[in-house]
């Protein structure tokens, strides 16, 4: 999920701005939708109090076209007549995706609120610090900021009789049927280089090189930073790591399995290598 450029993220209202505008307001994972299920709206209200549910653990989000957007909890778990609690991810398609941009950078906020409430190093309350960006231990001063965990993307290629094909592995936590691209968190210490030749070869038992840097993107589920590659298939036969990996395998571009959703860079990374050879593939319209 892409922030739009019509976005300035900020952790505080700017001064004199309106109390009101977009509430993004979560029960758990679930955020408050309005409108229809075919036209989902984010709830607009002038203040907190007017919001159709009880809300607290406010923070700011930033300004979407000059719109103030606030993240907010709920602990009520019905929502009230003209209104649902839904997944992010299931408003995929139906709500526009500047709102579930948005909608992810709030989750994510508050959810650094949520679990960084105590000190890690020696358990005293923490405190909101510099203007919300981060929260400080007032006892020892250990400072703490919202998670961003970096992990690799890499789609391994390789040309050959059968045109161009594609290696692509599913988890069983995957819908059924979908591909994609091999992705791993990042190790300390550790480069995205290193992350990609470590983990193809935990992974899938093969070897890649000519690695190629494609583009990156926040993935609030829950709160990573994907960093997709582009590589060049260098050998190894395809063994699949138990427990992580229940199957991957090449695919010709004509044989393709069901790919991840358009908001994905995963997407993006798999159609920019089919465009790369097929500018006109219908995987590129979808
Ligand atoms: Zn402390």
């Amino acid at each position: 999920m892409i922030l739009p450029s019509s976005f300035e993220p900020l952790w505080e209202a700017p001064a004199g701005s309106p109390t009101g505008g977009l509430w993004f307001v979560f029960h758990r994972g679930n955020i408050l939708i309005g409108g229809t299920r075919e036209d989902p709206r984010i709830p607009e209200a002038g203040t907190a109090d007017a919001l159709p549910v009880p809300v607290s653990d406010l923070r700011f989000v930033g300004l979407l076209g000059g719109t103030a957007c606030w993240a907010a909890r709920t602990t009520e778990k019905e929502a009230p007549a003209g209104f649902a609690f839904e997944g992010l991810r299931s408003l995929f398609n139906r709500l526009p995706d500047e709102f579930l941009a948005v909608g992810g950078r709030a989750i994510q906020v508050l959810e650094f609120d949520r679990t960084q409430r105590y000190c890690g190093a020696c358990a005293t309350p923490t405190v909101i610090h510099e203007g919300g960006r981060s929260r400080k231990c007032p006892n020892c001063g250990e400072t703490g900021y919202a998670r961003v965990a970096p992990a690799m993307m890499v789609l391994i290629k390789r040309d050959g009789p059968k045109g161009r094909e594609l290696l692509m592995a599913r988890s069983g936590r995957f819908v059924n049927g979908m591909y994609s691209a091999l992705a791993g968190f990042i190790e300390p210490s550790e480069s995205i280089e290193d992350c990609i030749h470590r983990e193809v070869f935990e992974e899938v038992g093969v070897k890649v090189s000519g690695l190629r840097y494609y583009g990156s993107q926040g993935w609030p589920f829950p709160h990573s930073l994907m960093i997709a590659y582009v590589a060049d298939y260098a050998g190894g036969d395809i063994v699949c790591q138990e427990d992580e990996i229940e199957d991957a395998r090449w695919f010709a571009l004509d044989d393709l399995p069901v790919l991840p959703n358009r908001l994905s860079i995963a997407r993006r990374l798999v159609n920019a290598v089919i465009g790369e050879v097929d500018p006109n593939h219908p995987a590129l319209k979808a």
